[in-house]
């Protein structure tokens, strides 16, 4: 599903340079649920932004469920990452004066789904996520997990290849944090392919593999015993 060879990736500050990711190498089947690990500053946003085609490596190769990602214009990236990506972030990213159901069928309106069946699109996945009596609210009326369970419902309508999610439970206390893992497995047990950025041990214990970045190189990766989140709940 991803692909990456010999991936660089260097900041200019000033006029001098940062080098963040020093040759990454690694590859991701359908299906995985792999947690990125490293401390704060390794350089782990920066890889899912490259993955999740927000930024651009300087060198090497990506490749995306057989799309070469490369030298693409900004249409055409955009068009891309609405096919194949999902995104959840931290700051769960909803819009504060649309309801958690406008929230959902918003990027189903950008890829010409009609009103009717945006709707239905929607109200199905915050079902999925547990919130459907909760469509008609505003983020301000939810909680933090809520959010991110809307945040994800969100990411998941379009169908992408592949969830990216940054530090998901960053925002989180730990319940609601496995709460909120609990989810990502299941829906990772539905087939969907997940990355989870973290620096929480436990969080990274519940994804299925664990790549350890430190300056700019990976120093670990390994498939693991996943830990179930219910067993936390
Ligand atoms: P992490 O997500 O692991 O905390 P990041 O990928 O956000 O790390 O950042 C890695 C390093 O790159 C940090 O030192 C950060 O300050 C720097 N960095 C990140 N984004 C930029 C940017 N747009 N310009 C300059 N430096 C950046
Ligand atoms: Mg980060």
């Amino acid at each position: 599903m991803i692909s990456i060879k010999d991936l660089h990736k260097s900041y200019s500050i000033g006029n001098s340079s940062l080098h963040v990711l020093k040759g990454i190498n690694f590859e991701v089947e359908k299906g995985e649920l792999v947690a990125i690990m490293g401390s704060s500053g390794s350089g782990k946003s920066t890889l899912l932004n490259i993955l999740g085609m927000l930024d651009v490596a300087d060198e090497g190769d990506y490749i995306l469920d057989q799309v070469p990602i490369k030298n693409l214009n900004e249409t055409k990236a955009a068009k891309y990452r609405n096919q194949f990506l999902g995104f959840v972030f931290q700051s769960f990213n909803l819009i504060n004066y649309k309801t958690a159901l406008e929230n959902v069928s918003l990027p189903l309106y950008y890829q010409g789904i009609k009103r009717k069946e945006r709707q239905e699109i929607a109200m199905d996945y915050l079902d999925k996520v547990g919130l459907k009596e909760w469509s008609t609210h505003l983020p301000s009326e939810l909680s933090g997990g809520q959010k991110q369970r809307v945040a994800i419902a969100r990411a998941l309508a379009s169908k992408p290849k592949v969830l990216l999610a940054d530090e998901p439970t960053g925002a989180l206390d730990s319940t609601t944090s496995y709460e909120v893992m609990d989810l990502i497995q299941k829906i990772n047990e539905e087939g969907n392919t997940i990355l989870v950025v973290t620096h929480e041990e436990d969080i990274a214990q519940m994804c299925k593999r664990i790549v350890r970045l430190k300056d700019g190189v990976i120093i670990e990766d390994k498939k693991i015993n996943q830990v179930l989140a219910t067993s936390h709940v």
